[in-house]
């Protein structure tokens, strides 16, 4: 690995001299970027280090070809080595998760859901009253019937997990365009233990019987059943669709097996590729034959034409993900995300859902009597990055919330191990403790300003940077 990172500290080296001809300030970027990457105890659940080979596969010049289309039916001509690119993502994609079929063009995840849905709805032409004998695709349409699809389709209705029990905004709510696409209800967790509630959630979709059942969260710490999640929608009739995008590396990496693995369960499964599973920023669609061929219709229908040179780049992730390395690397990601937990419990405070089972850890920063936009503020000036989150019902709403969000991939990519986790905890709890909110014209105590002690800024960066110097990041890349 240190001989591949002193390659790529050369090939970088030159690579951002031809940049500083250019634009030096982007070079300076770039450079900067890295430090402050190495330099900060990174616990955005969301976010990882990729890897050299993956990072070096995006800047080439498969980003000049136009290949809109999928491998085999493009509107191009001169396609081959996209074709092989893609062909060779897809064939990774499928073999890791055991699809039926992969789809992997979409540029984000929230590409990845618009596509998903509008392969759902695409579905609708074949339901009585608008599809005729013959009728393929929407081209095969008169007026009048397309006219008929169109109402159809802007009339179906959603079941999502809700904002503050963890749900994504993609996921049917307003400020995301699945809001406006669909009539939504949002399904929440159980008010005393802050879990899934899965006879809550069958009564709901009995109730309101909507066309798709989407499974999946970006900030809730524990396991899905997907097997329970398939029988609910079975039963009222629905399309069950699962976005991994946070926990795919712990598919991928076999730590959600069985009921736990949604793949054999969904019709439908959309992840992101930058968050667990480590590959470059993008998204990816895997389903069943059913939805094969409207899935592969994403571009032009929701999708701009294919980053070629990212699905390279998921390719390479992809290969990684299937060694057992992989394996290695989502098992700790999970027993480090017990550690931090444990950390955190031994020493006073308060979880959601009073644990965790997967990648992430829920803090309720209101036992240190802080919400959880102070709190961010506090860690970031600790050298402690984080994001602050909503709470099941959370008192401070959307803006100021009283939740930290944390993830242990990142930190894990490192090297991170369960001591080192545990420390994170400490030292967070100290900065946590040390902070108290600045009182508000009011009388009371503020939402977003906040005192942090004298010296728990400094103390807590240097014992931040002793974990990181023992765990560099991408060692024997020096740059300047
Ligand atoms: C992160 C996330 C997305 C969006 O991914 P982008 O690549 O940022 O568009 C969608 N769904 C869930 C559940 C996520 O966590």
């Amino acid at each position: 690995m240190s001989e591949t990172n002193q390659a790529a500290a050369e090939a970088y080296r030159s690579a951002l001299a031809i940049i500083e001809g250019v634009e030096p300030r982007i070079a300076g970027a770039i450079t900067a970027e890295l430090h402050d990457q190495r330099e900060s105890l990174k616990l955005i659940a969301s976010e990882n280090y990729a890897s050299l080979p993956v990072l070096l596969t995006m800047g080439n010049w498969l980003s000049d070809k136009y290949a809109e289309g999928v491998v085999g039916r493009r509107f191009y001509a001169g396609c081959q080595n996209v074709d092989t690119v893609e062909s060779v993502a897809a064939e990774h994609a499928r073999a890791l998760f055991g699809a039926e079929h992969a789809y992997v063009q979409p540029h984000s995840g929230i590409d990845a859901n618009l596509v998903a849905y509008w392969a759902i709805l695409s579905e609708l032409i074949e339901t009585p009253g608008v599809a005729e004998a013959g009728v393929k695709t929407v081209n095969d349409l008169t007026e009048e019937q397309w006219e008929t699809l169109r109402a159809k389709m802007g009339n179906q209705r959603l079941l999502g997990m809700s904002l503050d029990a963890g749900g994504h905004l993609t996921h049917g709510f307003r400020p995301n365009i699945s809001g406006k696409m669909f009539h939504q209800r949002a399904y929440g967790t159980d008010p005393e233990t802050g879990l899934l509630d899965y006879a809550a959630l069958q009564a709901q979709a009995q109730e309101f019987k909507p066309l798709i059942i989407v499974a999946g969260y970006s900030a809730y710490p524990r396991r899905v059943n997907f097997a329970k999640m398939r029988e609910i929608a079975d039963s009222v009739g629905a399309v069950l669709m699962v976005d991994m995008a946070h926990f795919a590396g712990l598919v991928a990496g076999k730590v959600f097996t069985g009921e736990e693995d949604p793949i054999p369960y969904a019709d439908i499964v959309t992840t992101t590729t930058h968050k667990s599973l480590r590959g470059p920023r993008g998204g990816m669609v895997l389903s069943t034959k059913k939805y094969a061929d409207a899935v592969d219709r994403g571009c032009p229908m929701v999708l701009g034409g294919p980053l070629s040179h990212m699905m390279a780049a998921k390719a390479v992730a992809l290969a990684e993900a299937r060694q057992d390395s992989f394996r290695t690397y989502a098992q700790n990601i999970a027993d480090n995300a017990q550690a931090l937990a444990e950390g955190f419990l031994k020493r006073g405070a308060t979880l959601v859902t009073g644990g965790t089972d997967n990648h992430l850890v829920l803090l309720d920063v209101s036992s240190f009597g802080l919400t959880g936009r102070q709190a961010e503020s506090a860690l970031l000036d600790s050298g402690v990055v984080t994001n602050r989150n909503s709470i099941p019902r959370d008192p401070n709403g959307a803006w100021y919330t009283s939740g930290i969000r944390l993830g242990t991939p990142a930190l894990t990519s490192r090297g991170f191990g369960a001591d080192e986790f545990d420390k994170v905890a400490e030292l967070m709890c100290d900065v946590l403790a040390n902070t108290t909110p600045e009182i508000a014209s009011t009388g009371k105590p503020g939402k977003a300003k906040y005192k942090l002690a004298d010296g728990v800024a400094e103390r807590t960066k240097a014992a931040a940077a002793e974990l990181l110097t023992a765990h560099p990041l991408y060692p024997g890349l020096e740059l300047a």
